[in-house]
């Protein structure tokens, strides 16, 4: 990697989140020194903390996410499962209603998907990322309870960063200056580098937003008596007849967690009463008839901004040098579809990849579009017609995706082949590209809309050999 006058063979990470620790682990070996400035104090244990609000609510991670996580991390699947992160083989595992029926429960053992709570799985990967880099030539700082506001440098080239410190009196919260090669922002949703832009006479980054209005609402659960605990997860998505929805994950420690969600007019709310009302009105009142047999270990949290927002730093002239955005700072999704933490770790790992080939930072970032290109187009496709009209129009292949999506989805309920396509691309494991194969295209299209099944069921259906050999063949590595 390149040097710097002034910060030698050293990075600095804004944020030590999730997408930071992985930021980490991708320049571990590469430079001699790392400093992560974190807003927080990581607390005791697997306990929530204020600078990731969004980890009261549901997160499974994908298996397009696994992989790259135990890539960069090995290993840490198996501690993630030892921390009591629940697996669920889809569509086996998690029954879904979609606006046609109940989908079918193929035994398809493709797709892994880990249900945990954030801080279990926060706590583990830092972990495991310290540990890493305990063993590395690298020295790796984390400056807790350290804010960054703003960036050094000029408008060419990123130089440090600006920190301010949350702990002791004001007069030592000064705002001192940490220089460093590179500075990788991995700050969040919340990041600012935007706003520094201006400080170093830079335009902003150019932004697209796509906002279905979707808000959340999560409550965590116990079943009364395991012995009559469901046996699989439940997910009723909305739909735009019904766009309120709701899911009911397995969690550790014999918890469950349940999140509703609602466009614009419908948001779930948060007072206990009308939550548990709520529930009753999604697509299908089965999630609500399990409640009854569970208590609620938690209050009801709400979180309201859930837009899809991708900043095009990859594009010509939008990076300075000594610059990288990893994460929710770069891009965000509608988390309904579950792919930040699944981006931020394949974004990780192309940035190491990019990195340790000799590559620069710009063609990193670049690489960073590409690990969030998939995901951004199944994203934006499924929610253009919730949209707003401030939002970026829709172009015509986008309207044509939304199109074909609906027919997808519909056909993926019940047809073994479409639907192994759409779980490969919507666990990030495929590109987009797999879903207008000839095959899946002509079943998609031309063969007539069935609904799904009446009520949620109880038989598993084993897959036939053909879509397994596909499936297989789609995953082999196109080496691309
Ligand atoms: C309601 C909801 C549900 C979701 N569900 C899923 C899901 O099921 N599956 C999935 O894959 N993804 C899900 N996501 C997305 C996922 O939460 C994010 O993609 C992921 O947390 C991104 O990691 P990150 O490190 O970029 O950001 P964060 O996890 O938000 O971490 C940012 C870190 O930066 C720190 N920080 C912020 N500003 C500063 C500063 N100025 N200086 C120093 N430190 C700073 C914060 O304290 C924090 O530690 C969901 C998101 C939401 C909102």
């Amino acid at each position: 990697m390149a040097e710097h006058s002034n910060g030698g063979r050293t990075a600095l990470v804004i944020g030590g989140g999730l997408a930071g620790m992985l930021a980490v682990t991708a320049l571990i070996g590469q430079v001699d020194a790392i400093t992560v400035v974190e807003r927080d104090r990581y607390p005791e244990g697997h306990a929530f903390r204020k600078g990731v609000p969004q980890a009261r609510h549901l997160h499974v991670l994908l298996s397009g996410g696994q992989r790259a996580l135990e890539e960069l991390l090995p290993g840490t699947l198996d501690a993630l499962g030892d921390a009591g992160a629940r697996s669920l083989d889809l569509p086996r595992d998690l029954l879904t209603r979609t606006p046609t029926g109940w989908q079918r429960r193929f035994d398809e053992r493709r797709h892994r998907t880990l249900s945990v709570t954030r801080p279990v799985l926060d706590a583990v990967v830092r972990e495991r990322v310290l540990r890493a880099a305990a063993r590395s030539a690298t020295r790796v700082e984390v400056l807790e309870a350290t804010e960054a506001v703003g960036l050094t440098g000029d408008a060419h080239r990123v130089t440090g960063v600006r920190v301010r410190s949350r702990d002791g009196v004001p007069a030592g919260r000064a705002v001192r200056e940490l220089a460093a090669g590179l500075v990788v922002d991995a700050s969040g949703s919340g990041s600012r580098t935007p706003q520094w832009y201006g400080d170093l006479g830079r335009t902003a980054p150019h932004e697209e937003t796509v906002d279905a209005g979707l808000a959340y609402a999560t409550r965590m659960y116990r079943p009364k008596d395991p012995a009559t605990a469901p046996e699989v997860a439940v997910n009723v998505p909305g739909w735009p007849e019904c766009p309120r929805g709701g899911a009911y994950v397995p969690v550790e420690d014999g918890n469950w967690l349940l999140t509703l969600s609602g466009v614009r007019g419908h948001h779930p709310p948060t007072d206990a009463t009308e939550f548990t009302a709520f529930s009753a009105t999604i697509g299908d009142p089965y999630v609500h008839e399990l409640l009854a047999r569970a208590e609620p270990r938690s209050p009801v949290y709400g979180f309201r901004d859930t837009r899809n927002r991708r900043r095009r730093f990859e594009r010509s002239g939008a990076l300075p040098e000594g610059f990288l955005v990893l994460g929710d700072a770069c891009c965000t999704f509608n988390p309904v579809y579950g792919q930040g933490m699944s981006v931020a770790a394949l974004g990780a790992l192309a940035v190491r990849g990019t990195l340790a080939g000799g590559g620069s930072t710009a063609e990193a970032q670049r690489a960073v579009a590409r690990a969030v290109e998939p995901a951004w187009l199944a994203a934006v496709g499924a929610d253009r017609p919730y949209a707003s009209p401030e939002d970026a129009t829709a172009g015509a292949g986008e309207r044509l995706t939304t199109w074909y999506l609906d027919r997808l989805v519909a056909r993926a309920a019940i047809d073994p082949v479409v639907g192994a396509a759409f779980r490969d691309v919507f666990c990030l494991t495929a590109p987009p590209t797999r879903l207008v194969a000839p095959r899946i295209v002509l079943r998609t299209v031309f063969l007539p809309r069935r609904p799904g099944l009446p009520s949620p069921p109880t038989a598993v259906e084993g897959v036939p050999a053909g879509p397994r050999k596909a499936a297989a063949a789609a995953r082999r590595p196109t080496g691309g």
